[in-house]
């Protein structure tokens, strides 16, 4: 048994900020919620617990590798064949690259993440890589594979005609067996018949793909085939996460509100590219349901709280005003509530009373932080790893600060 007494929850799928006599795991569940009154301001200090975070895109294979495409374009850096990140991920030992997973996924905890979607190259054995690792931590990782090698050549692609190779096709089972589900770099990898035997095969899992990260995705799709990439995803592959829409137009946010898409966001990756910033304010009033991540370990450290806080500030720049928009319970929403029902497992990404115990406790003690005017504002745009105390997923202690004991 799990207990805190005496501190701040955010309570319910709204993140509402309430006072808490007594906060109660037992085994893997919240049995207890003690609430007083809302609270979206402090005196002096609390401890605040708030949902375990959900990286909804990572890319924890080069996470080995920090900030190795420095002075790298998009496709220098991360596109097949000979981009730096898959000439270096074919030098790793097994051993190594192992090590380098384990380590990222405890720093995750450390910043208070308790799970995340991986976009795991390397094939089979990228996905069985990464479960081992998951397995050692107690971090949750959806993994999403993709092929290992590009099935596809160039003039095939250009054709648009043929479908996936018998051994292709035998390398997606044996990948859909190990992992969570697939995804590709870009639709322009693969021809319209082979997303069309991709959809078919994977009725049960997830389906994610990157679109619009640059002008290039939409311009590629378009010479071959006449329609964008978001166009032929929504129509060949029917994702459950459109990654990017960095560059995403008028009518391709239209898109994404009309078929209500999970659209995850990582404007701090794009950014270090030198892409434009996503549309958040704009995809923030439409009806997509917006995830937020971190993408490539090449390009960022995977910790989601320097994320909300740049995610934050950006939107408010987008909105043009200083009125509260957006409200900062909807940037800690892309972390949290809005999984619910995405992933089809047991994460709600809200804490109430017989849910998951899926949650991190912060020092709201600290200097910086105990006479926080605005809870939420405070956790999404001034909480540093340094702040996380305990990171705990289905009541296990993934990450606990050593002056800090969770009462038994
Ligand atoms: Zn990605």
């Amino acid at each position: 048994m799990l207990t805190l007494k005496d501190c701040i929850v955010l309570h319910g799928k709204d993140l509402r900020p309430y006072q808490c006599h007594q906060f109660t795991v037992e085994q893997d569940t919240i049995t207890h919620i003690d609430l007083g009154s809302p609270c979206n301001q402090l005196e002096q200090g609390s401890l605040v617990i708030i949902p375990g975070l959900y990286n909804s895109h990572t890319h924890m294979g080069d996470s080995c590798l920090p900030d190795g495409t420095t002075g790298m374009t998009l496709e220098e850096g991360f596109f097949r064949p000979n981009g730096y990140k898959y000439r270096e991920l074919g030098k790793q030992t097994e051993a190594e690259h192992l090590e380098h997973l384990v380590a990222h996924l405890r720093y995750m905890a450390r910043t208070g993440t308790v799970g995340h979607i991986d976009f795991r190259e390397q094939g089979v054995y990228g996905s069985q890589l990464l479960r081992q690792a998951a397995d050692k931590t107690g971090v949750n990782s959806v993994i999403l594979g993709q092929f290992n090698q590009l099935p596809f050549t160039e003039s095939q692609l250009q054709e648009n005609r043929d479908g996936l190779s018998d051994s292709a096709l035998a390398e997606l089972d044996a990948l859909l067996t190990i992992a969570d589900g697939f995804s590709e770099s870009t639709m322009n990898d693969l021809t319209d018949l082979a997303w069309q035997q991709i959809y078919l095969r994977s009725q049960h899992k997830l389906r994610a793909i990157h679109c619009l990260e640059n002008e290039g995705y939409r311009d590629t799709s378009l010479a071959v085939t006449g329609r964008g990439d978001l166009e032929r995803a929504l129509e060949l592959y029917q994702p459950h996460l459109v990654i990017h829409a960095t560059v995403a137009n008028a009518a391709e946010i239209g898109m994404l509100s009309a078929h209500r898409v999970n659209v995850v966001l990582n404007p701090r990756a794009n950014a270090n590219l030198g892409l434009p910033l996503p549309p958040i304010a704009p995809l923030l009033q439409s009806q997509a349901n917006l995830l937020l991540g971190t993408d490539n370990g090449l390009l960022n450290s995977p910790n989601m709280l320097a994320e909300l806080d740049f995610t934050y500030k950006v939107a408010k720049s987008q909105f043009g005003s200083a009125a509260l928009r957006p409200d900062p319970v909807d940037i800690l929403k892309m972390a949290t509530s809005n999984l619910h029902g995405v992933l089809g497992q047991d994460i709600y990404g809200y804490l109430e009373v017989g849910l998951p115990a899926d949650f991190a406790v912060l020092n709201f003690r600290q200097p910086h932080l105990r006479a926080t005017r605005h809870i939420l504002a405070s956790i999404v745009s001034r909480t540093t790893p340094d702040d996380v105390l305990a990171t705990v997923r289905q009541g296990q202690v993934l990450y606990q600060d050593p002056t800090f004991a969770l009462a038994a």
